[in-house]
């Protein structure tokens, strides 16, 4: 990806995930939700397992753990993304320290706390996972996304495909795009989700300690820009320039 990241409108947030809520094929449905709503990166994603979920007080939790081996070694292939990754020497490891090792509560519902006049929207990401990985029953269904995760290629991919039914993603301006262009490819990429993510918390007044914590971002200060917009946001200087 050459070009900054840049994280979706409220608008385009919306667009997306009904359009993923409804997505037909599970996987991509899923990989997508998981992009969004949990704000991981695309190598990570690839690499969820089933012994990452917790129920803790009737919610469900992800750990993404430290290094690790790669969880997609079980047929002996080494991962090729845990290959290229210098960091883990062949083993999975998340890009930062900070980002190991942080649990993160899956959502069941999302709202904007200062510009959305609606309640909470429910969510199917909880369930969907649950389903996916069968994780209320002992022996579990799925080990991996799709079986046996997926490539940093292929989450890419499914991003893009939720992108194009969603109509978003095409042309850019300050992340705001709602034009669609047959026969172009979506210009969003799992790193712009993950952008979403950091500004949805600042949206709803996270603090930036706890911003951090979640996302997995060592310092405060690469948080700025995203706490920036949404702040313009509810000042409302930014969003109506859009609409
Ligand atoms: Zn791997």
């Amino acid at each position: 990806m050459e070009r900054d990241v840049e994280p979706l409108s409220r608008q385009a947030m919306s667009l997306f995930t009904d359009a993923a809520e409804s997505f037909d094929d599970d996987v991509v449905a899923l990989t997508a939700l998981i992009a969004l709503f949990t704000g991981v990166r695309n190598y990570t994603i690839g690499h969820i397992h089933a012994d990452w979920f917790n129920h803790v007080n009737g919610a469900l939790w992800m750990k993404v753990p430290t290094k690790t081996p790669c969880t997609k070694t079980a047929d002996d292939t080494i991962c090729g993304d845990c290959n290229q990754n210098k960091r883990g020497g062949r083993d999975f490891a998340p890009k930062s320290d900070a980002g190991g090792g942080r649990r993160l509560k899956i959502p069941e519902s999302w709202h904007n706390k200062h510009t959305d006049t609606e309640s909470q929207q429910d969510l199917s990401l909880r369930s969907m996972i649950e389903h996916h990985f069968k994780l209320e029953e002992e022996s579990h269904g799925n080990m991996l996304l799709g079986g046996k995760g997926l490539s940093k290629r292929t989450v890419n991919k499914y991003v893009k495909a939720v992108a194009e039914e969603a109509d978003i993603g095409f042309f850019r301006n300050n992340g705001y795009v709602q034009h669609r262009d047959l026969g172009r490819v979506p210009d969003l990429f799992p790193h712009d989700l993950r952008a979403t993510y950091c500004v949805q918390l600042a949206r709803n007044d996270a603090n930036p300690w706890k911003m951090c914590k979640r996302t997995g971002h060592a310092d405060i200060e690469s948080l700025k820009p995203y706490i920036k917009i949404a702040s313009q946001e509810i000042e409302g200087d930014f969003e109506n320039s859009f609409i």
